[in-house]
């Protein structure tokens, strides 16, 4: 394997920085990865070789007149496919976006270019980030690059199943529930929700509008910062956007690899145990508890009762938005239009090709909302659900109040077999059992490998949570812990050859 595949996003741009090598060999070398691994791994929904090999090709250009360049020009990146690409596909995993085109770049999409960071592609994902497995792609499932027989988590497998399979050094993915922290976690990658309103939601397809967040996958803590910092900040477009500097996070990863952790205050989350935890996965937790203490950590358990509820508030919540959201797509104003035939009525059309365009959990979000915002039942459901989430939003404020950063495992288990909850929408849901607490409250959360569970051999991530606007706290913690732990991915298996 070529040592441009396996260097980190840093080392890239450093490289290309000092012309030691080209902007495009390094592109080039990704896109070979992709078409040697990608027919077995599928984290890619659209491979655009001529535009990355563009775009590396005018950094090289700037490196060569001398223009300043930015700290990540030059490196390549795989994007989720609910992004706005001018000029790109955008699908979401759905075929009702099947061939559109947008004549815009999302917020998110327009910073990358404007760094000088190369777009290879759009990643695979459940069906407008509906899912945890990504099995609800349109498009066929994206398998783990540790166990091809494997989830990769979801919605944003495809994200983080290029930087395990080292297809890209750098991904972007969505959390609205948890799609980049569970998919971080079960493939030995680095996974980042930022707080809400931190990073652009503009030209972002929306699912569930006040939890979506857009942010970092990487395969190391620093690579996320540096990404982050190049996402983050204040956008007029976006009306959530909040209008303060980015925090300080490739500074907080430099003072965390030195090692120290004294004088941090770390709070273990006690509802995050028990029924339905694999052991392997709470013993990685302990190992992990264990060597933020060795590094000077102080460490309190903390009980967050409200925890408990978050799942349920999530799943009124999130569906409720989701049905108004996803009604836009009506065969009139965007996407697919089926049975148009000069017989039928605006009505007729637009239920057919909403039964053809949209796939089966989409389908039952859309009920479940609707169901849950109808007359007479708002109250008992979505407005039971806002007061969950404002207790929840309390739970949060007091444990800040005794702690810098809270820590759990990521998710309740390693990956699962594909197909082994298709049919159980319950035990697919309980994969966000632990991300989705900092969804409902709006405050940032990562989740940073932990190493392997004794029991599979399978990644498992180690969760930290922090503050709004904090994130440089959990950053630094995870930059200690990662130092001190060392790299998962050194043991994921080789797939070169693997078709
Ligand atoms: N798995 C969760 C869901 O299906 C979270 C999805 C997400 O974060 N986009 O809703």
């Amino acid at each position: 394997m070529s040592d441009l595949i396996r260097s980190t996003a840093a080392e890239l741009a450093a490289k290309i920085a000092a012309r030691e090598v080209s902007a495009v060999e390094v592109a080039q070398a990704h896109l070979d990865r992709i078409a040697e691994v990608d027919g077995s791994v599928h984290a890619f929904l659209h491979v655009d070789a001529e535009g990355a090999l563009a775009a590396a090709r005018r950094v090289d250009d700037d490196v060569a007149a001398g223009r300043e360049v930015g700290p990540l020009a030059g490196v390549p990146l795989a994007l989720k496919d609910v992004f706005a690409t001018e000029g790109i596909p955008t699908t979401c995993g759905s075929k009702m976006l099947e061939g559109w085109v947008p004549p815009y770049d999302a917020t998110v999409t327009r910073r990358l270019r404007e760094a000088g960071v190369v777009i290879l592609g759009k990643t695979n994902m459940d069906e407008f980030a509906m899912g945890s497995s990504t099995e609800n792609s349109a498009y066929g499932p994206t398998r783990n690059p540790w166990d091809l027989d494997r989830i990769p988590g979801g919605s944003g497998g495809g994200s983080s199943a290029s930087l395990a399979a080292f297809e890209a050094p750098l991904a972007i993915g969505t959390d609205t529930g948890g799609s980049i922290r569970q998919p971080g976690a079960v493939t030995g990658t680095v996974g980042v929700k930022p707080t809400y309103g931190g990073v652009s939601r503009y030209g972002l397809v929306a699912f569930s509008s006040s939890l979506d967040q857009g942010g970092p996958c990487a395969r190391t803590v620093l690579d996320a910062a540096l990404l982050h910092e190049v996402i983050g900040g204040y956008d007029p477009m976006d009306s959530t956007s909040i209008n303060a500097p980015v925090p300080p996070v490739v500074a907080a990863v430099r003072e965390g690899v030195t090692g120290d952790l004294s004088g941090v205050r770390v709070g273990v989350v006690t509802q995050f145990s028990g029924d339905g935890y694999q052991p392997g996965v709470l013993r990685s937790f302990e190992a992990a508890v264990a060597q933020l203490k060795q590094l000077g950590a102080e460490v309190v358990e903390v009980s967050c009762p409200s925890f408990d509820y978050a799942l349920p508030a999530y799943y009124l919540i999130a569906p409720s938005e989701a049905s108004s959201n996803l009604a836009r797509f009506d065969a009139m104003r965007y996407g697919a239009r089926h049975g148009d035939d000069g017989t039928r009525s605006a009505e007729e059309v637009m239920a057919i090709t909403r039964d053809r365009g949209f796939g089966a959990e989409v389908k039952r979000r859309i009920m479940i909302g609707t169901y849950a915002l109808s007359s007479g039942y708002y109250d008992a459901y979505y407005g039971s659900a806002q007061k969950v989430r404002t207790l929840i939003t309390r739970d949060f404020e007091q444990a800040f109040g005794r702690v810098d950063v809270l820590v759990s495992p990521t998710t309740p288990t390693t990956a699962f077999k594909i197909g082994e909850r298709a049919d159980d929408p319950m035990a697919m849901y309980k994969a966000d059992l632990c991300t989705i607490p900092a969804n409902l409250a709006g405050t940032p959360a990562m989740s940073v490998p932990s190493g392997l569970s004794d029991e599979d051999g399978l990644p498992v991530g180690l969760q930290i949570m922090a503050p709004a606007l904090q994130e440089h706290r959990m950053y630094r913690v995870a930059a200690a812990y990662e130092a001190a732990r060392g790299t998962v991915l050194a043991s994921v298996p080789e797939l070169a050859g693997a078709r």
